[in-house]
């Protein structure tokens, strides 16, 4: 039997992450090198503390604060030290020694993402990234090389767990937002600062890398409209029941055409009501998922651990062993494809349905008048639901009003809302949420 060829893997960082990375790198060990052709030998480790205690038992002479010396010498090189610094100048040094990178920081790639990519492309090596989107689930493979001879339409994903897990206790319990974010922090599903989970910036990260894949053309953290979850609250989550719907915090990518035949991706951020009976409004819990609509593969949906130590060390390996092939077969670098040139919309341009709650007045030809208001602006309307409530104090009567509309510009729901407000029979407009899945 010819002896395998031994690649030197550096590890950076030994977290919740990268110490099941090194864990699984020791015990597969042989496993890995019949799938990759060549042994990958765990070179050493980069860490701030080499004291620290670890979540997993290993040599304690792999541990360096070294981290270039480590980077230098190494084959392939794996990034979970997590945040800018130092972990940008260590990939961008590993990739320019002609080293495959793999990473999971969505951080780093939202912030300066085509930099990166540049390195690579020019030093003809692979950086892979699978674990900074929805952890274990292989999401970016099968948009960049399963789809590769698909057209995706439209990317919707719950890629952030901490979110999904407070709207899914929102929804079951009728909690209110900061009761069940305080009971996602006990539980350890959101971070003593949650701001990053519940302001949508994490997902937003997550959806400017799935857009950038799925429309070959790259989206950057700017591009990307962003609302958090941290305005919905009980009634709104209660009405959307009420209606048939669930709240899901969901990262949307989708191409549109504007009126004169041109084409734009609107890549969004934002609390979306789904049909109880769409697959998305299934994810429970902590869970992620993405549904991809192509137009030859029709729908497609991914669903497992968007965190975690283990399952994202998952897809750290398959990204590791997938570079590793690379470099035992020989050949370029796989590369993303970026000519597709889509310009990214602004969100005024995003077409969707819409939820509007209206307290209203209980009077007669309340319900034409606010129609007639709807259809003057083109918005059309799909459902329309009226509940009366009798105030036990006053004896007033005022009426809540739901409707649900058909496919809307931006522009024309929140010209139609501005209007509506300025109706003498409009109490308050309680809420407006935008709608997928209808
Ligand atoms: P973590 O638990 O905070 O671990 C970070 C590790 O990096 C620690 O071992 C730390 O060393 C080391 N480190 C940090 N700064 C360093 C520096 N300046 N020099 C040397 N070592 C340094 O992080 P994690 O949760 O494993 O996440 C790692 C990456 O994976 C992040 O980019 C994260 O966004 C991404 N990710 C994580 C998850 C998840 O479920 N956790 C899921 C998807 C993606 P010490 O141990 O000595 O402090």
């Amino acid at each position: 039997m010819t002896e395998l060829r031994t690649l030197k893997v550096a590890l950076l960082g030994c977290g919740n992450v990268g110490a099941q990375v090194a864990r699984i790198l020791i015990e597969d060990a042989d496993a890995l090198a019949a799938r990759t052709g060549a042994r990958l030998q765990l070179s050493g480790i980069a860490v701030r503390n080499v004291n620290a205690p670890r979540d997993v038992e290993l040599p304690q002479d792999l541990f360096t604060t070294d981290a270039e010396t480590l980077v230098k010498d190494a084959d392939l090189v794996i990034e979970l030290m997590g945040g800018i610094e130092p972990a940008r100048t260590l990939i961008l040094s590993a990739l320019r020694n002609g080293a495959c990178v793999v990473t999971g920081n969505k951080a780093l790639l939202a912030q300066d993402g085509p930099t990166l990519y540049e390195e690579a492309d020019k030093a003809h090596v692979q950086l892979s990234y699978e674990a900074a989107v929805a952890g274990a689930i292989p999401i970016l493979r099968p948009i960049r090389d399963s789809l590769s001879g698909d057209r995706i339409t439209r990317v919707l994903g719950i890629v952030n767990g901490t979110t999904n897990y407070i709207l899914d206790q929102m929804d079951s319990t009728g909690a209110q937002f900061a009761d069940a974010l305080a009971e996602a922090q006990r539980l350890g599903y959101a971070e003593a600062d949650p701001t990053a989970d519940v302001e949508g910036h994490d997902a937003a990260a997550k959806a400017a890398i799935l857009a950038s894949l799925s429309f070959h053309t790259r989206f950057a953290l700017e591009n990307v409209h962003c609302e958090g979850i941290t305005s919905v609250s009980a009634a709104d989550i209660a009405a959307a029941k009420d209606a048939g719907f669930v709240i899901k915090l969901l990262a949307i990518a989708e191409k549109l055409s504007d009126a004169d035949g041109g084409e734009g991706v609107s890549v969004r951020v934002h609390p979306t009501l789904l049909p109880r009976e769409h697959p998305l409004a299934a994810v429970r819990g902590a869970f992620n998922a993405v549904f991809i609509e192509a137009e030859n593969a029709g729908e497609l949906m991914f669903y497992g651990q968007g965190a975690g130590g283990t399952p994202t060390a998952s897809a750290v390996l398959g990204d590791l062993v997938s570079a590793a092939r690379r470099l035992v077969l020989g050949g370029p670098g796989r590369t993303e494809t970026t000519t597709g040139h889509v310009p990214a919309l602004p969100i005024d341009a995003a077409v969707t349905s819409y939820y509007i709650g209206l307290d209203v007045a209980d009077q007669p030809g309340v319900l034409a008048r606010i129609a007639q208001l709807f259809a003057e602006h083109g918005v059309s309307i799909e459902i329309m639901r009226q509940t009366i409530h009798r105030d036990a104090e006053s004896n007033v009567e005022s009426a809540e009003l739901r409707i649900v509309t058909h496919r809307a510009s931006e522009a024309a729901l929140a010209a139609t809302v501005e209007a509506v407000k300025g109706l003498d029979v409009i109490n308050s407009v309680t809420s407006v949420l935008r709608v997928e899945g209808v």
